[in-house]
């Protein structure tokens, strides 16, 4: 996707107030060059990064993007990041965005090996058309993810539950998933728990129960999910987090993945055991995901 605004950050300490924030960004031409080839950190993956969906210029839920934002740089030991600065970057890459879908990325990688600041840049580009994945559906298969459910707990270093640059696992398990006929996949952990999606959250209806898995099992905590769990509450449905065993993928009523940008995309078959739809539902959830959020 062409990109269409990138700026570059000088990044401010945390808490700094400083008006606007104009004098720490550098407008960026989106088709040239920008970073150096000693910029070792973000070659290596060595950096936190966040995707925001944005719908005819408004940028959706940037205060929980920015939560997990520095729950990230947290975990990864990277300098907290100004929010107020982050958003304000947010807020000018959002208005270069026209009408229609657009996505945001935020990226904070280490920085060049003993240089004085992380690097820190903001883009904004046209979204893909999710269009046909929302209303047709997906197919997923589930795929080992390696570890036990306890990993989290025993190997912090391992950065679970942050949103880091290194998303090579994730990209192979897509292509994996392809391989297999699919679309997309389900990680499970090697103890038969579900995890996540490589790019998604995953709701299961249940009844007029909706669950996820809990985000103590080292997955990311979605902001569409949590955005979603919000709304059908307020629509009376119970929302809850669980330890999601393996076999209830069949016996769910109904399952989607979730993100910031595709939204909502209604499961159709899981390791090739046809889902149950309801059009007019998943309609209504996307409906919601497509109304300017804060
Ligand atoms: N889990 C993973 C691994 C992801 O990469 C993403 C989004 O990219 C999500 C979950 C969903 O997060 P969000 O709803 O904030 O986009």
């Amino acid at each position: 996707m062409a990109l269409r605004h990138a700026l570059m950050i000088d990044p401010a300490p945390e808490g700094e107030v400083r008006g606007d924030f104009s004098d720490t960004f550098t407008a960026l031409d989106p088709a040239a060059p920008a970073l150096t080839v000693g910029e070792l950190s973000t070659q290596r993956g060595d950096g936190v990064f966040e995707s925001i969906g944005v719908i005819d210029g408004h940028p959706q839920e940037v205060a929980a993007h920015l939560d997990r934002l520095a729950h990230s740089a947290r975990l990864c030991e990277l300098p907290a990041p100004n929010l107020a600065q982050w958003r304000a970057a947010v807020g000018l890459a959002a208005a270069a965005c026209g009408a229609g879908e657009s996505v945001i990325k935020l990226i904070l990688s280490r920085g060049v090996e003993h240089g004085p600041a992380p690097t820190a840049w903001v883009t904004a580009a046209e979204a893909s058309d999710f269009r046909r994945a929302r209303s047709a559906g997906i197919r997923v298969v589930t795929l080992d993810r390696g570890y036990p459910l306890d990993v989290p707990a025993r190997a912090p270093w391992l950065l679970l539950g942050a949103k880091t640059l290194s998303y090579a696992v994730n990209m192979a398990a897509l292509r994996e998933a392809r391989r297999r006929g699919a679309d997309d996949a389900i990680f499970l952990t090697t103890d038969g728990f579900v995890l996540e999606a490589p790019t998604a959250s995953l709701i299961l209806r249940r009844g007029d129960t909706f669950v996820t898995p809990a985000p103590t099992a080292g997955i990311l905590h979605g902001t569409t999910q949590l955005s979603l769990f919000e709304h059908l509450e307020a629509r009376g449905f119970a929302a809850l987090y669980e330890t999601v065993p393996a076999a209830s993928l069949a016996t769910a009523d109904a399952a989607w993945l979730v993100s910031s940008v595709r939204l909502a995309a209604p499961i159709t078959a899981i390791d090739d055991v046809p889902l149950a739809q309801d059009a007019a539902f998943t309609a209504s959830l996307n409906d919601y995901l497509l109304t300017p959020r804060d």
